[in-house]
Formats: C-alpha cells, structure tokens, sequence
C-alpha cells in the first residue's frame, strides 16, 4: 500500500519515533506547528475518522490515552495541550491514514483557523 504512514511504521521511511507499542506509533510531525507537535497513529490502516468501526473501539482509546501519556511525559500536561484528528478537505487532512496531532507549548486559539 503507498501509504507514507505505513510506511514510518514498517520504517521504510524515517522519523523521530517518540512512542511505540503492539498497537500505536507516535513521532515528531516534519513541520511543526507548536513547540511540541506529536503524531500518534494506529498500527493499522485506518485512512480517516470516517472509517472506524465497533473493532477500533480499544484501539481509539490507546491512541487518547498514548497522546496523555505523551503530554505528561513532555512536561506539557499542567499546562494545556491539543488534540486534533482532520478528515478530509476542509479540514485540512492531508494524509490519509488517520492520525491524532498532540500539539502543545503555546497558548492556541479557539475557534482554530
Ligand atoms: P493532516 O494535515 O493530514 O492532518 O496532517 C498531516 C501531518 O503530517 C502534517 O502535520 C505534516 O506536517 C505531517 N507529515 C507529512 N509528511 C510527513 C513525513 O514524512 N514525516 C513526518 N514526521 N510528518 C509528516
Ligand atoms: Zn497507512
């Protein structure tokens, strides 16, 4: 499959691997948007939010609970952090295997751009 997350989690491409385990992946986004700016992704191909189904269920709260974890392992969590899952066009996503932004170190605005 050409998918670019697939293919960091299969190490076909490089990236700065913060968190992993049987069933998530998190590493640094290539342009960041915060000081500190995680993605956390599922093992398994899931191209956006749209397509999870009832079999996910677990696997959604291991990628909530991966970010968490990563906010308090960071040092950010105190302070306020973000999480942000696009799908599709007018949100912005631009890769289509479901990811979760972990985004922190900065005051952000509400409502975001
Ligand atoms: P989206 O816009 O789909 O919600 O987010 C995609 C994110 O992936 C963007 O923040 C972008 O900077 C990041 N990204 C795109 N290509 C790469 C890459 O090759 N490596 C890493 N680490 N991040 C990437
Ligand atoms: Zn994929």
């Amino acid at each position: 499959m050409n998918c670019l997350f697939c293919k960091i989690i299969n190490r076909e491409i490089p990236a700065k691997i913060v968190y992993e385990d049987d069933a998530v992946l998190a590493f640094e986004d290539v342009n960041p948007q915060a000081p500190l700016h995680i993605l956390v992704i599922p093992k398994k191909h899931i191209a956006t939010s749209l397509e999870v189904t009832e079999d996910d269920h677990v696997l959604i709260g291991k990628l909530l609970q991966a970010a968490s974890d990563l906010a308090r392992e960071k040092g950010v969590a105190e302070r306020g952090f973000r999480t942000v899952i696009n799908c599709n066009r007018d949100a912005g996503q631009t890769v289509f295997h479901m990811h979760l932004h972990l985004l922190a170190g900065r005051p952000m605005n509400w409502p975001p751009g």
